[in-house]
């Protein structure tokens, strides 16, 4: 095997650092394997097949559920293979390999005025990720997921066959697939489980007639290996502002959320909402918080055709409607200050996984969603558990999308253990009110158990089924999204 550039280490404590994500679970592998060019991924997967070695891929390690921490076997790395091969500013579309990163993405991008709009909020997530998680950024309110905007993928399945999947080409027929590619016949049943009509990363997105590309989309690391991909750009929006709205009463923040999302008068990109627990541990890094209730975060763009001063005013006077306040709200529409604004967004997150590093606690956070006609249902409910169960918690994220980072802060092993109950009865109070155990972040390997509270013991051997058709020897991503003990059985 031609492996020039393959850099291999053996060495644990040369890659400890590829043994966790932002879940804080460790991992435990044999070797890391860093592939430079395409053909030493496929050369490496063909390898792993014929010796029968798990092996688990691993991108920007920014993941929360551990999907990317293996437990046994090899580690492979994407990072090197980081290549933005080609951005055409006619068909506005950017070929990517695996390991590029959204950083260096939206750098390049710009040149052209384009940019991928639903970009994920962490910009240390490497493209493949991002597909793998189907994530979805702090834009997702006005722009969706990643799912949207990948047009072509490119895949090696675990026994080395390579895919090119562009989407429209391979439909399936209600459940099945049955097609040809490359002279191979391939033909197999999806899983018969509905998903919820909502943002949902909760298991393989399944449906009648979908596209193989969407099943590929959101797997975790579990069906193939993606190794470059086709995203459609966007031209950037004319204007952007962004506001963060400090509430003195709870209620008014929410009603206010409510509110925007009837309004047809403005149409923000991000509709976020931080409690007061989130408010108190963010006013440790920024003093001009208020004592408020609550906040709100919005970014609203401005497109062709639509009127500035306009959507301005409309945010203006809806704003002022509620008790506000106005001395600390922020609006801000220069790029400086807009920066100020995400920075304050995006370290809550931050914040968290060094509370928990510093605890040396797992990850304890959901992101269910449910329909958004039952969000303050879900929130008082949240509520009422957290301040009554005796660990810390911070409730926050994207509202707009009846979709909150419930996160508790546990400090030692006990309280983590709590939380887990918790966290369970959250699940399932989602799923009673028609929601989702997971809108963006999936199950990984430490949402597992809330899995089987959405879908029975058939429904879960179905998935299993699915992936035992492109992984036989049951060697990828092993112990995402189910046990790996289901697979050897189905
Ligand atoms: C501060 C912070 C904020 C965040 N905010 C958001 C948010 O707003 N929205 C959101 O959706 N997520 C968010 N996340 C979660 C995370 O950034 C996303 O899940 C991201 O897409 C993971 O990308 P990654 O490159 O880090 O993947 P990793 O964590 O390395 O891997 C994730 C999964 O993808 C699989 N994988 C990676 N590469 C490949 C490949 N080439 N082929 C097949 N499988 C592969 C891995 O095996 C693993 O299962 C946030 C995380 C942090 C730390």
């Amino acid at each position: 095997m031609a492996w020039s550039t393959m850099i291999i280490k053996t060495k644990k404590e040369e890659f400890e650092s590829y043994l966790e994500d932002t879940s804080n679970l460790k991992g435990n592998a044999s070797s890391l394997y860093i592939p430079q060019t395409l053909g030493e991924i496929n050369d490496a997967i063909r390898n792993f097949y014929i010796k029968k070695t798990p092996f688990t891929v691993v991108a920007g390690k920014t993941g929360t559920t551990a999907g990317c921490v293996a437990q046994e076997g090899v580690i492979m790395s994407v990072e090197m293979l980081n290549k933005i091969i080609d951005i055409d500013k006619t068909k506005k579309m950017a070929y990517l390999q695996a390991g590029a990163s959204f950083k260096d993405l939206e750098e390049e991008a710009r040149k052209f005025n384009l940019s991928l709009l639903a970009s994920p909020t962490e910009s240390l997530a490497l493209v493949s990720g991002a597909i793998s998680t189907c994530a979805s950024g702090v834009r997702g309110f006005g722009y969706g997921s990643i799912r949207n905007y990948i047009s072509t993928i490119s895949v090696v399945l675990p026994t080395g066959e390579i895919l090119e999947i562009e989407r429209g080409k391979i439909l399936a027929n209600k459940r099945v697939f049955d097609f040809q590619y490359s002279g191979k016949s391939f033909k197999f049943n999806l899983p018969h489980y509905t998903q919820p009509s909502i943002k949902s990363q909760a298991g393989y997105f399944v449906k009648d007639n979908m596209d193989l590309i969407d099943l590929f989309i959101g797997s975790e690391g579990t069906l193939g290996v993606v190794t470059s991909c086709k995203l459609r750009l966007s031209e950037i929006p004319e204007n952007v502002f962004d506001g963060l709205i400090f509430f003195k009463k709870e209620q008014d923040g929410l009603e206010f959320i409510v509110k925007i999302k009837k309004f047809k008068n403005v149409c923000p990109a991000s509709l976020e909402f931080f409690d007061r627990n989130s408010l108190r541990m963010l006013k440790e890094k920024y003093s001009f918080i208020p004592d408020a209730a609550c906040a709100v975060y919005f970014e609203q763009t401005v497109g062709l055709g639509q009127d500035y001063n306009s959507l301005m005013d409309n945010w203006i006077s809806s704003i002022e409607e509620y008790a506000t306040f106005s001395d600390n709200n922020i609006l801000a529409d220069t790029v400086r200050e807009r920066e100020k604004v995400f920075e304050f967004r995006h370290k809550l997150p931050q914040l968290i996984n060094e509370f928990l590093r510093q605890h040396s606690q797992l990850k304890a956070s959901l992101d269910c969603a449910v329909p958004f006609e039952k969000i303050l249902e879900m929130y008082n409910f949240y509520k009422e558990k957290g301040e009554n169960c005796g660990i810390d918690y911070v409730n926050f994220g994207h509202i707009g999308e009846a979709h909150l980072h419930f996160n508790f802060l546990p400090k030692n092993d006990e309280q983590s253990l709590k939380a887990k109950k918790y966290m369970e009865i959250f699940c399932k109070k989602a799923l009673t009110l028609g929601g989702t155990i997971s809108a963006e972040h999936g199950i990984g390997k430490i949402k597992k158990p809330f899995l089987k509270l959405m879908y029975n013991k058939s429904q879960i051997e179905e998935m299993a089924r699915l992936k035992k058709y492109f992984d036989p020897a049951c060697l990828m991503g092993l112990d995402n999204i189910f046990e790996k003990e289901i697979l050897f059985k189905v």
